[in-house]
C-alpha cells in the first residue's frame, strides 16, 4: 500500500531525482540488505552507543575532568562487545564484512573521542560557558528521535543544543564510502537535513538555523545553514511529492552521473525496459515464467 505520509528521506530522494521520489512510494522496501547497508548501520549503532555513555558519564563526573582515557576505553570495549555480538546474530551472512570493520570501529571511536574533548575544552574555553553548557553543544542532547508533524514523520540521528542554549542543531550520521558520493548527494543531503529542522521547530518551538551531518567513515562534518525560505520550499516538496504518481511515474532523468550514485538504479532501469509508467503495473519476481 502506498503510504499517505512523507518522510525526511522520502523527500530528499524527490529532490534527487523526481522519479526516484516516485519509486521510493513504490517500492519502499529497498531489497535485500548490501554489505555498505549493514556497515552504515554497525558504524551509526557504534557512535550513537558511544555518545550515550559518554553523554552518562559526563553528567556522573560533575566537573570539569572530562578527560578520562580509562572511562573512554571502557565506553569503547562496551560499544565493540555490543556491535560484534549484535550485528553477526542480525546479518548472518554478513558475519566476516562485520568482524573485519571492527578494528576500524574502535580506531575511528578513539580518534572521535579526541575530537569531542577538544570541542568540550573549546566551549568551555568562551565565555558564559558552564561544563554541563559545554558538554550539551559537544554531545547529542536526543539520539534517534522520532518526529511528526505537517504529514511528515521522520527519525532524526542526534539534536544537539546551539551555543545560544536556545536553537537547536540537527546532525545526520552518514556513512558514504566516497567523497564524491556524498558530493553528488550534497542537494539531498539538505533537503533532510531541512526537513528534520521544520519538524524540531514544530515539536520543541525551538530555532533550528544550522544542521549537519556527520560522516563516520573520515569523521568530518558537513554545516549548512538554513533559513526561512529552505523551510517554505521543503514543505511546497513534500505536497508536490504526495501527487506525484497521479501522472503516472516520472522519466528516466538524462543524468547518468546521478544515475550511477542512485541507489534505486536497478530497479528504475527493470521497470524503465519493461515500459512501465503505470504506477500500480505488476512486477514479476525474477526467473518467474509468464502465465500461459
Ligand atoms: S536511476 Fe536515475 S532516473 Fe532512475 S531514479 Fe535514479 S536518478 Fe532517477
Amino acid at each position: 500500500m502506498i503510504k499517505t505520509y512523507e518522510t525526511p528521506s522520502s523527500i530528499s530522494s524527490y529532490a534527487y531525482c523526481s522519479r526516484l521520489g516516485g519509486l521510493d512510494k513504490l517500492y519502499s522496501f529497498g531489497g535485500s540488505k548490501s554489505v555498505a547497508t549493514v556497515i552504515g548501520n554497525l558504524e551509526h549503532a557504534a557512535f550513537q552507543e558511544y555518545y550515550k555513555m559518554f553523554n552518562l558519564d559526563c553528567k556522573n563526573i560533575q566537573s570539569e575532568n572530562f578527560y578520562n582515557e580509562e572511562q573512554h576505553q571502557i565506553r569503547t570495549d562496551k560499544v565493540i562487545e555490543y556491535v560484534s555480538e549484535f550485528f553477526p546474530n542480525l546479518y548472518p551472512s554478513y558475519y566476516q564484512h562485520i568482524l573485519d570493520e571492527i578494528p576500524s570501529v574502535r580506531y575511528r571511536l578513539d580518534l572521535h573521542y579526541k575530537q569531542k574533548i577538544e570541542e568540550i575544552k573549546k566551549y568551555l574555553n568562551s565565555s558564559n560557558s558552564t561544563p554541563g553548557k559545554a558538554v550539551s553543544m559537544a554531545l547529542p542532547f536526543e539520539i534517534e528521535k522520532k518526529l511528526g508533524a505537517y504529514g511528515i514523520f521522520g527519525r532524526v540521528d542526534c539534536m544537539y543544543w546551539g551555543a545560544d542554549g536556545k536553537s537547536i542543531i540537527p546532525e545526520d550520521l552518514k556513512s558514504h564510502a566516497t567523497r564524491f558520493d556524498s558530493l553528488i548527494h550534497q542537494e539531498s543531503h539538505k533537503i533532510q537535513l531541512v526537513t528534520y529542522a521544520v519538524l524540531i521547530e514544530f515539536l520543541y518551538k525551538a530555532p533550528v538555523r544550522e544542521a549537519r551531518i556527520f560522516y563516520t567513515k573520515d569523521l568530518t562534518y558537513e554545516t549548512f545553514k538554513i533559513t526561512k525560505k529552505d523551510k517554505v520550499e521543503v514543505l511546497e516538496m513534500k505536497d508536490r511529492l504526495q501527487t506525484i504518481l497521479n501522472e503516472g511515474l516520472p522519466p528516466v532523468i538524462e543524468d547518468p552521473i546521478k544515475c550511477k550514485h542512485c541507489y534505486k538504479q536497478n530497479l528504475c532501469k527493470e521497470i524503465a525496459d519493461r515500459g512501465i509508467v503505470d504506477p500500480t503495473e505488476y512486477i514479476p519476481l525474477e526467473g518467474e515464467e509468464d502465465d500461459i
